[in-house]
């Protein structure tokens, strides 16, 4: 039996429109609160993938810790620190080697595939019977490689994504060409992700599913929640721009900038940002009819409604420092040869952005509550799958909301596990 409450979400990126939508449909009556306009921050420029269980394994590894020193010397390598922010970094460094070894990754990657099961149906639940479903298709994605050593050094990854149980099909030169003939011969092997889904437009997307909260009759209030007003084991009040506003329930999904709400609670996450960049060539169809990752340069390539998208880098640098476009370009210098018939000139506009991936060290996102406080739940940390994981957090959230068992065990979740 549900009993039914007034639940108030910090944040409208995807992550808390998706937790919004469900907790309505779940009865409750919803306000979402964001100082900007549904979608407008990380969610609005990512690559579109919805990512099935195919991305299971978290980026700290023995691997990636053998390969940082290297990339981070490279000029204009996909991954970069600003020298002046390494000191607040320290600790969320520490994090990402302590969850880097072997065993911890292993524990980790189970309890995410545990959570990457579903978010494609998590989509299906959300957007049937309503415009939203057009704006996702049913394509796969690519992993694509541009030498052969690079496949190579891929083979322990696959397996291990095998041994999982994750559906995978290995293309060579001729077998790319022919799944996907808009990509030129620089591409020498690819594996083909068939179970996962992408959107033509990660901000349509978001906007549309706002949209259809409303018109199930949810809340959006544009207002920056500046205070969080607490008793002994609850929150009672948001202080906000435009007023304050008294809270039953409260969901944080902040985004990159949770761990700031969590501080006014008194409490300390360990969540930093990973900054992504794209650029788009409007009006530009490349024929390309899934997007694809370049598993080696690091970066994603994806046809948006609106033209081509190059997305990707990941820039250690924090929430605040202003954006550095040369990295958007890079992206772009690295990616076009990837296509057989790519012509920038015929792009109407060219429009370049920076968004905040929100990552905890262990790049496990926060699911759940922490002791101390009964009416809340955190949702945030998706880091690179933030589009991906949005609907099935959602769900989640809305079970633990209604005291329902959400189906899986949520221990590696644990928000205040750093
Ligand atoms: C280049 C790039 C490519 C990517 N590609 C993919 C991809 O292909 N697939 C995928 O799954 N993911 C991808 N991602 C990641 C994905 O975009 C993010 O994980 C996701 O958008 C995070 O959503 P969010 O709702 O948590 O955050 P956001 O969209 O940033 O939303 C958080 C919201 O909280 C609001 N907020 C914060 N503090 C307050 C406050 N005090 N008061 C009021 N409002 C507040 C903000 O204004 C913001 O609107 C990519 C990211 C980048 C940068």
């Amino acid at each position: 039996m549900n009993s039914n409450h007034h639940v108030t979400v910090i944040g409208a990126g995807i992550v808390g429109v998706c937790a919004g939508l469900s907790l309505l449909r779940d009865g409750h009556d919803v306000t979402i609160v964001d100082r900007d306009g549904p979608g407008e921050n990380c969610s609005f420029g990512n690559a579109g993938i919805i990512c099935d269980t195919s991305s299971a394994l978290p980026l700290p590894s023995p691997g990636v810790i053998r390969e940082v020193p290297k990339m981070l010397m490279g000029k204009d390598s996909a991954f970069s620190i600003r020298w002046s922010y390494l000191p607040t970094l320290m600790p969320w460094l520490i994090g990402f080697l302590k969850a880097s070894n072997e065993t911890a990754r292993l524990r980790n990657a189970q309890s995410f595939y545990n959570l990457l099961d579903g978010t494609t149906e998590a989509y299906d639940d959300l957007t049937k019977g309503t415009p939203n479903a057009e704006l996702i298709k049913q394509r796969g994605m690519l992993l694509a490689y541009a030498s052969e050593q690079g496949y190579a050094s891929g083979e322990g990854e696959r397996k291990l994504l095998a041994d999982f149980g994750v559906e995978a099909v290995e293309l060579d030169a001729d077998q790319v060409r022919q799944t996907e003939p808009a990509l030129s011969s620089e591409v020498q092997h690819a594996t083909h992700f068939t179970g996962c889904n992408s959107t033509i437009n990660p901000y349509k997307l978001t906007r549309g599913l706002a949209d259809q909260f409303v018109s199930e009759g949810g809340c959006i209030e544009q207002a920056e929640v500046t205070a969080v007003r607490h008793g002994s084991s609850r929150v009672t009040e948001l202080e906000t721009t435009t007023g304050a506003r008294k809270v039953d329930r409260l969901v944080v999904a902040a985004g990159s900038w949770s761990h700031r709400v969590a501080a006014m609670m008194g409490l300390k996450f360990l969540l930093d940002t990973e900054r992504g960049y794209h650029t788009v060539f409007h009006g530009v169809d490349t024929g390309l009819r899934m997007p694809l990752i370049h598993a080696e340069a690091h970066f994603g390539l994806a046809q948006m409604d609106e033209g081509v998208r190059f997305a990707g880098t990941v820039e250690l640098a924090g929430v605040d420092a202003e954006p550095n476009y040369r990295r958007a370009d890079v992206i772009v210098e690295r990616g076009r040869s990837l296509l057989r018939n790519f012509d920038p000139e015929q792009a109407t506009e060219v429009t370049k952005w920076m968004g905040r991936r929100p990552t905890l060290p262990d790049y496990l996102p926060a699911l759940g509550t922490v002791s101390g406080f009964s009416n809340v739940w955190f949702d945030f940390g998706h880091q690179h799958l933030g589009l991906s994981l949005a609907a099935r957090s959602g769900q989640i959230v809305a079970d633990l909301v209604a005291g329902r068992d959400p189906g899986l065990d949520l221990t590696a979740f644990r928000p205040d596990r750093f």
